[in-house]
């Protein structure tokens, strides 16, 4: 991402009449074919490790988790979650998203424009406050280079610089594919249309499960979904919208919907600390 995208600071608080760009995932359509990860990956120069298995090593800006609702054959149910960057708007969406907070050297940033939560690579100095601040874990640590194969080099997207060793990175939302679809619209003299702009697992997905959009413009599908209201229809047939770790204010634009109850409160479960437990002291000696 460049480094065109933090305006937080500068943009002031007039960010009522921006965009705000999220997502809805439906948790009842998603397979967990992995096709969202393979893109991301593919469009946003991830590298890959030889050992994809060492999961405190490898990086997946978007990342699909197995949920299960921890019942026996024949009530067993699986239920697969994917989880991008939240582009959490902070509390009253003031742009305080937690990893935005902590970082002391700006280089994660909101956007009043966007609502979309910068990475400033050559910024960020990796002291790792971030990916301490960010409850949905959604930030990854370069602990090496980066290493592609040898064949994949003329493959690498020219629109993403690769991340060196040592600094962190995220989900950008595909920030280019907006700078790029932005600097036509603006050549053309019109305003962005909703096809334009949208990410990469959205249109990986074969499932048809992410829906990609402003939230705050009327016309796209996201708004429609989250407001639930199609051309005077509703979309939901009685399901919620619900966002992970509410009770955090962290204010995501990430929306997930399912019919299940257990899905919510097993996506939820999965990212709330857990304190570890301890024994008591037994009394009398020690
Ligand atoms: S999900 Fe994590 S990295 Fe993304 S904006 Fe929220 S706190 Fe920051
Ligand atoms: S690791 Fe980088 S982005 Fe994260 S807080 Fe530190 S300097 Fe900021």
């Amino acid at each position: 991402m460049g480094e065109t995208q933090g305006h937080g600071h500068q943009e002031g608080h007039g960010h009522a009449q921006g965009s705000k760009y999220g997502m809805v995932i439906d948790l009842d359509k998603c397979t967990g074919c992995g096709a969202c990860m393979v893109a991301c990956m593919a469009e946003n120069n991830v590298p890959t490790k030889p050992d994809e298995t060492n999961k405190l090593d490898t990086i997946t800006w978007m990342r699909v988790f197995k949920l299960s609702n921890g019942k026996a054959f024949p009530e067993a149910e699986t239920c697969y979650l994917p989880r991008p960057c939240m582009h959490c708007g902070g509390k009253h969406d003031a742009g305080h998203s937690p990893c935005v907070s902590v970082c002391p050297a700006t280089a994660t940033d909101y956007s009043y424009k966007t609502g979309i939560v910068s990475q400033i690579y050559t910024r960020c100095f990796g002291c790792r406050y971030c990916m301490g601040a960010c409850p949905y874990k959604a930030r990854y640590f370069n602990w090496w280079d980066p290493k592609f194969p040898a064949d994949m080099k003329e493959y690498l997207s020219p629109d993403v610089s690769v991340r060196m060793r040592g600094i962190v990175e995220k989900c950008s939302f595909c920030f280019h594919r907006y700078q790029r679809a932005m600097d036509r619209a603006f050549y053309e003299g019109r305003e962005l249309e909703e096809h334009e702009y949208q990410t990469a697992c959205t249109q990986a997905c074969p499932a048809g499960a992410i829906t990609f959009g402003d939230l705050n413009n009327e016309r796209h599908m996201v708004h429609k979904v989250v407001n639930d209201k199609h051309e005077g229809h509703a979309v939901l047939q009685g399901r919620k919208p619900f966002r992970l770790l509410e009770e955090l204010d962290t204010n995501p634009k990430v929306y997930y919907l399912s019919a299940r109850d257990w899905v919510v409160k097993a996506g939820n479960a999965s990212l709330r600390e857990t304190k570890p437990a301890t024994k008591k002291p037994s009394g009398g000696h020690h």
